[in-house]
């Protein structure tokens, strides 16, 4: 009977494995503990407040699941509604202009990328970590509308100084089931982390399923192993186009990079048919800078 009580009690505290959920339940689990080894008259007592008991448990259970989830789904609403005015904001200045891109932006929930404490949904770049920021929104559209035309279902892509992994979520999303992305960072850490953002995003099945995938690397010699790539983007500031990164473009394909020291450009180079490249500059940028690990960090 205690052993058996004793398993009841064990197991009715690990049927919920809801992790904000096990603090309320840990005090009922040590309370029914010791009543489940009381005497024979008291076990009769026991059964009954130990049933009474769960009973009450399940209660509280029950309206603190509730609770929660309600809390969380206003917290969703509100994180789709705010995201959703942020595209609305782009579109309006301009930035945004394709639907694709757009849909895109709206599907990937930014707020699920950016470092808690920091404002998600604001037109800027945020800090985080290792000298690093998710650049602002506005560059992840200008850069998407950039690659959008490289990035149709079925094409491979490459996401250099990948960071969060917001745009290489994105890239995914456009390029789909049948398409490869992959994503390239330096810093362990943060590839460890834009995994974990990945696999709270709209993009989850995709890593899953290894159409997209992440890469601890030094971005400067692309990724050789899956090239060549329709789409090649790159999330720092390089001093001079990298020469691996054109050669790892498909004939057809398009590099987007910011080029420059102190003033930097967004380069735009298009590689034709017959191999040969154009370049050109859509606008002025401030990036992080393309460098090796060591001196990111000092
Ligand atoms: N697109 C990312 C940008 C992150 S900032 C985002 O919006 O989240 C630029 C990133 O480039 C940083 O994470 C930095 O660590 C990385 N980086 C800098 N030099 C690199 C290199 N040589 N190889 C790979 N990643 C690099």
């Amino acid at each position: 009977m205690c052993s058996s009580l004793s398993i009841s009690t064990f197991s009715s505290c690990s049927y919920s494995n809801h992790r904000l959920l096990s603090p309320f339940f840990y005090p009922f689990c040590r309370f029914r503990k010791p009543i489940a080894v009381s005497s024979s008259e008291g076990e009769a007592v026991s059964i009954l407040l130990s049933t009474t008991t769960s009973f009450t448990s399940s209660v509280f259970l029950f309206t603190q699941r509730h609770l929660l989830l309600k809390r969380m789904k206003s917290y969703t609403t509100a994180a789709t509604a705010f995201n959703q005015s942020l595209i609305s904001q782009l579109q309006n200045h301009g930035v945004l202009s394709s639907s694709t891109v757009a849909e895109v932006m709206t599907t990937v929930d930014r707020g699920l990328f950016v470092p808690r404490g920091n404002p998600p949904y604001m037109d800027t770049p945020v800090p985080i970590g290792y000298n690093a920021t998710i650049s602002a929104p506005h560059m992840h559209a200008m850069c998407l509308e950039l690659l959008k035309d490289h990035l149709q279902p079925g094409m491979r892509a490459l996401d250099i100084g990948s960071g969060t992994g917001y745009l290489t979520a994105c890239f995914a999303m456009m390029v789909g089931s049948q398409g490869r992305v992959v994503g390239v960072e330096h810093i362990p850490e943060l590839v460890t982390s834009s995994i974990v953002n990945i696999k709270k995003s709209a993009a989850m099945e995709l890593l899953a399923a290894g159409t997209l995938s992440m890469h601890v690397s030094d971005g400067r010699l692309g990724w050789p192993e899956e090239a060549p790539y329709d789409a090649i983007h790159v999330g720092a500031a390089a001093p001079e186009i990298p020469q691996a990164l054109i050669n790892q473009l498909k004939p057809g394909g398009r590099l987007v990079i910011p080029v420059g020291k102190f003033s930097q450009e967004l380069q735009v180079i298009d590689k034709m048919l017959d191999g040969s490249v154009s370049i050109r500059s859509e606008t002025s940028v401030r990036y992080v800078p393309l460098t090796g690990r060591e001196a990111q960090l000092n």
